[in-house]
């Protein structure tokens, strides 16, 4: 006997390292019409490095007390950014204080009590937070310095005085250009970039792989509003994605793609779809696939 077509595609998607939730997502791979994808963990692979620790001199902490700082607060954080700062302490074999009142805030960064100081790790914005004074032109001087470098900065205050900017590299995914081309010619549109990283670690990414349009700076509520905005110009959005910050808009898109190797569980359990083994090669694959379906379908 045979299968139903839309099952066996669904099998066969599996096949290909594509987990298709749902006979509904099948068919929206199928009419997807723009592609728009998370930067970090989506279209580079997620593991970021810690490549510099420059100090802010005015705050006089030393490298490894900054590095001690960051990754106690880092600790409770299953952010890649804060794996990586982490492992930076770990590797420098700096011992890394316990922290106390742990909180985040989706594409932002961490805050802890270390050492009875309030650490704050995350985004530049950050420096929007601090008194102005030669702490804080210092520390803006460095962040555009690591940024021009493709560098996603991180900035760290301790009681809201800026010690340090660490300097973070990663790396694009293996075929994501290739990707971003297939998907081009599937849909007719060029895929788009949203990303809560700054816009010129961004563009650099984007023009290593073929994206023009590009959203940075991007919270998980302005994600969401990149989507809605698609959608109202006539877009059958998938938006693929790894995080937490990235959950929101997923259940807001059309189809919501979740990278499933390093995934969020929030991200994986909100998507429609998962990539298993994260080739991000499969997504044009299933929708071809999800297309001839269709066809047979109807
Ligand atoms: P993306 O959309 O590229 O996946 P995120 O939304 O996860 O990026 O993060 C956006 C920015 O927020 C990061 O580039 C970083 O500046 C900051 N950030 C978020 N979480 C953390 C964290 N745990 N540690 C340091 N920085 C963070
Ligand atoms: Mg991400």
């Amino acid at each position: 006997a045979t299968m139903p077509p839309l099952l066996s595609t669904i099998g066969n998607a599996g096949r290909h390292g594509v987990l298709v939730k749902s006979a509904v997502a099948l068919e929206k791979f199928g009419t997807t019409n723009l592609v728009a994808f998370d930067k970090t963990g989506t279209l580079t692979e997620g593991t970021p490095r810690v490549a510099e620790v420059e100090l802010v001199a005015a705050a006089g902490l030393t490298t490894e007390h900054v590095l001690a700082l960051a990754a106690a607060a880092e600790r409770p954080s299953e952010h890649p950014l804060a794996r990586a700062v982490v492992m930076a302490a770990h590797e420098a074999e700096v011992a890394v204080p316990h922290s106390a009142d742990f909180s985040s805030t989706p594409g932002r960064g961490v805050t802890a009590l270390v050492d009875g100081a309030t650490v704050r790790v995350g985004s530049p914005v950050l420096l929007d937070g601090v008194s102005p004074g030669p702490a804080q032109a210092q520390a803006r001087a460095v962040v555009s310095h690591l940024e021009e470098a493709g560098r996603t900065a991180v900035v760290v205050t301790v009681d809201d005085v800026p010690a340090g900017v660490l300097g973070l590299a990663d790396r694009v995914r293996p075929g994501a250009a290739e990707t971003v081309a297939k998907l081009k010619e599937l849909t007719g549109r060029s895929p788009i970039l949203l990303t809560g990283d700054n816009a010129r670690a961004a563009r650099r990414l984007a023009q290593e792989v073929g994206i023009t349009d590009v959203r940075a700076g991007l919270l998980p509520a302005d994600k969401v509003a990149a989507v809605r905005g698609l959608q109202a110009d006539g877009h059958r959005v998938m938006l693929v994605g790894d995080g937490v910050n990235d959950a929101p808009a997923m259940a807001a898109a059309d189809l919501g793609l979740a990278m499933g190797r390093n995934g969020s569980d929030l991200a994986l359990e909100t998507a429609d779809a998962v990539i298993v083994r994260d080739e991000l090669a499969t997504v044009p694959k299933v929708i071809g696939l999800a297309r001839r379906a269709h066809r047979v379908v109807k």
